[in-house]
């Protein structure tokens, strides 16, 4: 995905959402350029992103409630103003009970009933405590992790490693059949987003540690159990020994890693401790005689822990996650006490959003495409779908044309790539058929009950999948969401239509500008499908490496160097870019960035592009870039997003421009200067 959206699902508080825009000179001047947030003082060779974006980084003040501010945030701002307004006029409807309308009023409005939330106390999270209780041997511990599992991680779309579950599900198509679909096992547990947080040893990861600690025990107190700071130490205890077993985030991005076929039967030898039976009869994953076991020594090492702790540890651990995890649905306290860690310690943010906008979320997640509907026909113009489809266009075109100009690919490989070329399925603005809510029940005034119905409808929408045919018109992104996905093993596009609109997209401001934005973003989702994964699926989405190996060659080098480059930026004090982390988004920024500047040339169709605000059309189209990718960050979430992120921060993602030679030509970048790269060093994927 083209967004370093933060997938980590802590107590649902979801950092992609934003609060009111900063005061700052923020909002670039209508239908163009932001003129006055540039700095026009520094040169473009040494900083564009300062260059671009300079003065409106001087003067903006991350709001209180927020780990960063920039132009997505305002994006998703707007966006989110929309949705609650279409959320409210639901809330206000009285539709009839079972239609959809109902069902979004009814879910938002009993998260926003906090006085019923206080008035019912742990009362909504009891039954689980007493299952939790009750669990007296080993097996019943299997049994009770097996209700816990979710559809809750991605490994390919949204990409998506966390589940603070002791694992998560993913049904997806299969890596080695096409065809039909199957359940990936995922790696989980964690009360923190990642191992390197229990493990690293630098000293700001150690301060993490021991609040968390205080965290852990405060959330255990507020359950009214004894003895909270010896029981909380134990958990994380655990949790640190999970962490010991658990994949880096690296690994988990590797696809060949990744890809093992396990049957029903090799659990018990593979993975000795966890009584599967037990396990897999509650998770309702009884029928699947294959299992796609992504990160095996993570799964062997958290089964092997579920005989090896105390069950009493167990017990107090499920106890914590229950709590953390639902957090949002409990009184005050527990609201109070989840920010003042997941928001304060991990993000940095002094203050937490306002309530209402964490209830557009979840409500967006429960209920995402019967919102995208009305949103859709109120704020996405068939003329704009059209534009958005004219670009696609143009884009694949321009890939085409690179394709077959390459000099060093040999004809079977472009044969191939030409032929996964052809069958991308692109959606733009919203999926040709909606998903159907009917079966998901919503009960006025329990917000507890209705976000455990939520995820269990997803669940079993995503369970019924196994045994059916692939549907390639699925997808996973809202049309109220702020980005775009590219899907690697369907081989589709999702363009929501909330990345079409302005400043990205804006009927009203030159070609250029459009191009250089949200070009750029097509051009990064469709290339994607020839990067390092990518060149791992063939047409059909099989793993199926499609190239041949003096051309995988050529293909590695160069995005070896990609790698040096980024391992070279320290965006932090101290603290590098894993350029390997992030090799794939890299690589679709610098391809996507390419296809959109021929792309920009293609759509003027000869003809020269007219000075605008003082500036060529080349210079539009790089400027447009760079304010694309405007941001602003704490360095708690910044140093989170370095660490567990796919994908670069934003100032040296927008440094992509130094790769192409058009932008030497468009602005007077000199050797010497830190942008500045020789011709051979500047990495030509595409
Ligand atoms: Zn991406």
């Amino acid at each position: 995905m083209r967004r370093s959206v933060s997938s980590l699902a802590f107590c649902l508080v979801i950092p992609a959402l934003v609060a009111a825009p900063p005061k700052a000179s923020a909002t670039p001047s209508l239908h163009g350029l932001d003129l006055a947030g540039m700095d026009p003082t520094v040169a473009p060779g040494e900083d564009f992103f300062a260059y671009g974006n300079g003065t409106w980084l001087k003067h903006t003040e991350i709001p209180a409630d927020r780990g960063s501010s920039g132009i997505w945030d305002q994006v998703a701002e707007i966006t989110d103003q929309r949705t609650a307004g279409l959320i409210k006029a639901a809330a206000k409807a009285k539709a009839p009970l079972g239609s959809d309308t109902r069902k979004i009023g009814d879910y938002f409005a009993s998260f926003m009933d906090e006085k019923a939330i206080e008035a019912k106390g742990l009362k909504p999270i009891q039954p689980q405590f007493r299952a939790i209780q009750a669990i007296g041997n080993r097996k019943d511990l299997a049994a009770f992790l097996g209700t816990t599992l979710r559809a809750d991680v991605d490994v390919l779309n949204a990409t998506n490693y966390y589940t603070g579950n002791l694992f998560g599900l993913w049904v997806a198509q299969d890596l080695d059949e096409p065809t039909r679909y199957a359940p990936f096992l995922l790696q989980g547990g964690l009360g923190m987003p990642d191992r390197s947080f229990y493990l690293d040893p630098s000293e700001s990861m150690a301060a993490m540690r021991s609040q968390y600690l205080v965290h852990v025990t405060a959330m255990l107190k507020l359950a009214g159990l004894s003895d909270a700071v010896t029981r909380a130490t134990a958990l994380v205890a655990l949790e640190t020994r999970m962490a010991q077993v658990h994949a880096s985030r690296e690994d988990s991005g590797d696809v060949l890693k990744g890809n093992n076929h396990w049957t029903r039967s090799e659990f018990e030898k593979k993975a000795p401790g966890l009584d599967w039976a037990a396990f897999f009869s509650t998770a309702q994953l009884t029928q699947p005689q294959v299992f796609v076991v992504w990160q095996p020594a993570a799964i062997a090492g958290l089964s092997a822990l579920t005989a090896e702790v105390p069950l009493a540890t167990w017990k107090d651990y499920l106890v914590f996650h229950a709590l953390q995890s639902r957090a949002q649905v409990l009184p005050k306290a527990f609201v109070d006490q989840s920010f003042s860690f997941n928001g304060k310690v991990l993000k940095g943010t002094p203050e937490p959003r306002p309530r209402w906008k964490t209830g557009v979320e979840l409500t967006n997640q429960a209920l995402g495409e019967a919102i995208g509907k009305s949103y859709v026909k109120r704020y996405f113009p068939a003329s704009e779908k059209a534009r958005a489809q004219k670009m696609v266009a143009d884009i694949l075109a321009a890939f085409r044309t690179r394709i077959e100009k390459l000099d060093w690919m040999t004809p079977a490989t472009k044969a191939k790539a030409m032929a996964k070329l052809a069958t991308i399925k692109v959606g733009v603005g919203y999926p040709d058929r909606w998903r159907d809510y009917r079966a998901l029940k919503i009960v006025a005034g329990d917000a507890f009950g209705n976000i455990e119905r939520a995820e269990q409808f997803e669940y079993q929408r995503n369970l019924v999948k196994l045994g059916r045919p692939i549907d390639r018109t699925e997808w996973v992104m809202t049309p109220q969401t702020v980005n775009a996905v590219n899907l690697p093993v369907m081989n589709a596009l999702n363009f929501p239509a909330a990345i079409l609109q302005p400043p990205f997209f804006d009927p009203k401001r030159s070609l250029a500008m459009d191009y250089g934005s949200t070009g750029a973003t097509i051009g990064h989702e469709i290339s994607h499908s020839f990067d390092d994964s990518g060149s791992l699926f063939d047409a059909t989405g099989k793993l199926n490496n499609w190239w041949t190996p003096e051309d995988m060659a050529h293909f590695q080098a160069s995005a070896l160097q990609l790698v040096k480059q980024y391992d070279a930026y320290e965006p932090m004090p101290g603290l590098h870019i894993n350029g390997k982390q992030t090799l794939g988004e890299n690589i679709a920024d610098v391809a996507g960035l390419a296809a959109a500047f021929d792309a920009y040339r293609l759509a003027l169709g000869g003809k020269s592009a007219p000075l605008v605000q003082g500036f060529t059309g080349d210079q539009q189209f790089f400027i447009s870039y760079a304010q694309s990718w405007r941001e602003k960050s704490r360095e708690p979430l910044l140093r989170q997003q370095i660490l567990t992120n796919g994908h670069a921060p934003s100032s040296s993602r927008c440094a992509t421009v130094r790769n192409l030679d058009a932008w030497y030509s468009s602005f007077p970048v000199k050797p010497g200067q830190a942008l500045y790269l020789a011709p051979a060093d500047r990495v030509k994927v595409w």
